[in-house]
């Protein structure tokens, strides 16, 4: 069938078959299928959806699009986590190290920060020296060796998704579900594991903002990886504040590292801890959560995970001091201003803005192709529920290399101030959850 005749499949509410669809992702992925065509069938995948043995043939063939990591020879149990995004989403950081220091090994394939969101790679490369670009074999061999790895996508990992994304990116059909699905799916079966644990963001600050959208996404992912014949376990974690006091890399790295020392704000500790269980679960070295989250705070209490990081950091070509004193050898910003926030309760934090916010300061990207300041981003020590006092010390501090009069400074500013929503302290307090855990799907 000529392309043309199975968007028009689709668009009509028709099934298409197997052969059908690894012919179309084919000719993306070989570029027989041109960009107007792929976005055509993305949006008639938008409206119409994908039935299951659909999303199964979609996901599968996007898989296979390029290489499937062979990491068999490795006898460790192999499990991966994947985060939907989140805004202070510095958790692989130091949960892949401490899940190694418990015996699980984890090949993780992370993205950059584009939009509101950061990237794991971005916050890694801010220890200086630190290559996300190592080749697979090499991979493959800390993996085995140290148990860990962190390395970026490679052009051999699921292309045909690399495709569709930036398609979909620009053509408005990013939020179909059965597409979010099989993207995220298709990378993470692409790296040879045989457990996933997704941390399935819901609210303000995520792509899912409600948690009837996150169940339903959550339900797409784990029926590819079962298809797949792995298992995936969802966590479904509030994004209603950003996670932790950092926003931005060589911060959250900072931040990171307290944590594996043990120490760090607690709604980063109680993530790391609880998707850290998981993976244990998932990789068969502990018994149920309970046990796998013992294992996790004790590797984090003692000095494990944080040994884990540094032998990480040193094979990687990072700096290994950035563990016992990371003041002296992350970057430091050229300025740092304070911001006060106007007395009362908060009542809700926009985390998006708070993104957005660290990335006009240099934190982010608006493209592609922009380069990030690794030093740059916000600590923010306000929190909801919290009563600001008149007077109080400042909440925000903005780290940058912006001159005094930059209009993105002022910018930045004005985002941060509207991001935190501020009534009279005398109405009553809204409910806060004391947790970050909304659900866990297994
Ligand atoms: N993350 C991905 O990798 N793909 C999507 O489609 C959305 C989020």
């Amino acid at each position: 069938m000529l392309a043309v005749q199975l968007i028009r499949k689709k668009r009509d509410g028709g099934v298409l078959d197997e052969a059908e669809i690894r012919a179309f992702v084919a000719g993306i992925t070989d570029g027989s299928i041109p960009d107007y065509q792929a976005a055509a069938m993305m949006m008639a995948i938008f409206f119409r959806g994908l039935d299951d043995r659909e999303l199964a043939a979609w996901a599968d063939a996007m898989t296979r699009s390029g290489d499937v990591l062979d990491l068999s020879a490795i006898a460790r149990p192999k499990i991966d986590k994947h985060s939907t995004g989140g805004v202070g989403d510095k958790i692989s950081i130091p949960l892949a190290p401490a899940v190694a220091a418990c015996g699980v090994a984890v090949p993780m394939v992370s993205g950059r920060g584009l939009g509101h969101t950061g990237g794991t790679l971005d916050k890694l490369e801010s220890i200086p020296g630190f290559r996300v670009d190592l080749p697979v074999d090499r991979f493959a061999q800390l993996v085995d060796s140290i148990g860990v790895c962190l390395i970026g996508q490679t052009a051999r990992i699921a292309p045909a998704d690399k495709k569709l994304y930036a398609l979909r990116d620009v053509t408005a059909t990013v939020e179909s579900l059965p597409m979010i699905a099989s993207s995220i799916m298709s990378k993470k079966l692409a790296e040879g594991i045989d457990g996933l644990v997704i941390d399935c963001k819901v609210g303000r600050g995520a792509f899912m903002k409600t948690i009837e959208r996150a169940r339903e996404l959550c339900g797409l992912m784990r029926a590819i990886g079962t298809r797949a014949g792995k298992r995936v376990t969802c966590v479904l974690t509030d994004m209603e504040a950003p996670i932790g006091r950092t926003i931005g890399n060589a911060l959250e790295i900072r931040e990171s590292i307290e944590i594996l020392r043990g120490g760090g704000p607690t709604d980063t500790r109680e993530l790391t801890h609880v998707l850290g269980a998981e993976m244990l679960v998932l990789g068969g070295a502990a018994k149920d959560a309970a046990e796998g989250r013992a294992r996790i705070e004790r590797v984090l209490g003692d000095g494990s995970a944080l040994e884990v990081f540094r032998r990480v950091v040193e094979a990687q070509g990072g700096d290994p001091r950035v563990c016992d004193s990371p003041g002296s050898v992350l970057p430091k910003a050229r300025a740092r201003d304070e911001l006060t926030l106007r007395p009362g309760r908060v009542v809700a934090i926009d985390s998006e803005a708070l993104g957005i916010a660290a990335l006009i300061l240099g934190a982010g990207r608006r493209t592609k192709e922009d380069a990030i300041d690794p030093a740059a981003g916000l600590v923010i020590d306000a929190y909801l529920g919290e009563v600001i006092e008149p007077g109080a010390a400042p909440q925000v501090w903005l780290h940058h290399g912006l001159a005094p009069g930059d209009g993105r400074l002022a910018e930045a500013r004005a985002m941060i101030e509207a991001a935190f929503v501020i009534e009279p302290a005398d109405r009553p307090a809204p409910p806060v959850r004391g947790t970050r855990i909304l659900e866990v799907i297994r």
